[in-house]
């Protein structure tokens, strides 16, 4: 049977968490065991329900985000230091609805009909551009939503370097901007403005500060928006997810004559890149 990977467990099957993959145990079972759950599963999703509240949950756990870190370094996903120090700096608690949630590997409901990545498609996404998010680069982040990949970039490039997010529904624009403000490693950058949310189309980009080094996009595009790629400098790079019920991350390189280079990353599973009208209606 064909199945589509959400964008949590698009590279990892099964995700980094033992309860995700207790979960797809169930799902492969059902496929197979129609009629019952055996006991023995049910025991192992008590069993990994329980390591997971003492990994994370129990009163003795010093720094939940810097666990979730390790683990996505002990699976292979963060391999550069500089995203595993920008993911330890900024707190993905602060930028969920829900704080039990945040350290879980899972997209979360943000409201408005989208969601915040999972923490290790962020991971990958900073990966894939790390080397285009040095200090005094620029990186525009389109659909920045809760604000906290913005952030990262941000912490990332420094007080030299430029981090734009847009987001089209304004109230997700304020409150990432309340998230940012309550994290100590991104409110200095707000403030002194290396680091700026606006609201607005990203199809269009964000061409006051373009060419950029580094273009993420958050949300799903039917196909690349023409201006994105005009608006990445020769050597800059566009980690874009591309597609509609089925999409690929592209990763697309800018070369020194201005041509490009692309290539798919993953199979993957994000929300649309659309209107604003489109998104509130659920389309
Ligand atoms: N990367 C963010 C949000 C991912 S969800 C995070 O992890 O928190 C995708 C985001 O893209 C949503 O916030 C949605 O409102 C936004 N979006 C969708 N289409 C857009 C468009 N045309 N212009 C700007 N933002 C858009």
């Amino acid at each position: 049977m064909m199945k589509v990977t959400s964008e949590a467990d698009s590279r990892f099957k099964g995700g980094f968490f033992p309860l995700s993959r207790a979960f797809r145990k169930t799902t492969e079972a059902s496929d197979h065991l129609s009629l019952s759950l055996s006991l023995t599963l049910l025991n192992s999703i008590r069993e990994v329900i329980s390591h997971n509240m003492k990994q994370f949950w129990s009163p003795n756990s010093i720094n939940k985000n810097k666990a979730m870190v390790e683990n996505l370094q002990s699976h292979g996903v963060i391999t550069s230091d500089e995203v595993a120090k920008a993911m330890e700096a900024v707190d993905r608690g602060l930028f969920v609805p829900d704080r039990s949630c945040a350290y879980v590997d899972s997209p979360l409901s943000i409201g408005y009909n989208v969601t915040i990545s999972a923490p290790h498609m962020h991971a990958m996404c900073l990966q894939l551009l790390e080397k285009n998010l040095k200090p005094g680069m620029r990186v525009l982040d389109v659909g920045s939503g809760t604000g906290y990949l913005t952030a990262c970039f941000a912490v990332m490039v420094g007080s030299e370097g430029r981090a734009i997010g847009v987001e089209h529904i304004p109230e997700l624009m304020a409150s990432s901007i309340k998230n940012i403000e309550a994290s100590d490693a991104a409110s200095p950058l707000l403030k002194q403005g290396s680091l700026a949310i606006h609201v607005g189309d990203g199809r269009q980009g964000w061409a006051e500060f373009a060419p950029y080094d580094a273009i993420h996009v958050g949300a799903a595009a039917p196909v690349i928006p023409e201006a994105l790629i005009d608006q990445l400098k020769p050597g800059g790079r566009l980690v874009i997810p591309v597609g509609n019920l089925f999409q690929d991350l592209q990763v697309v390189d800018k070369n020194s004559d201005g041509s490009v280079s692309i290539r798919s990353e993953t199979s993957v599973r994000y929300v649309p890149l659309t209107s604003r009208e489109a998104q509130l209606r659920g389309e």
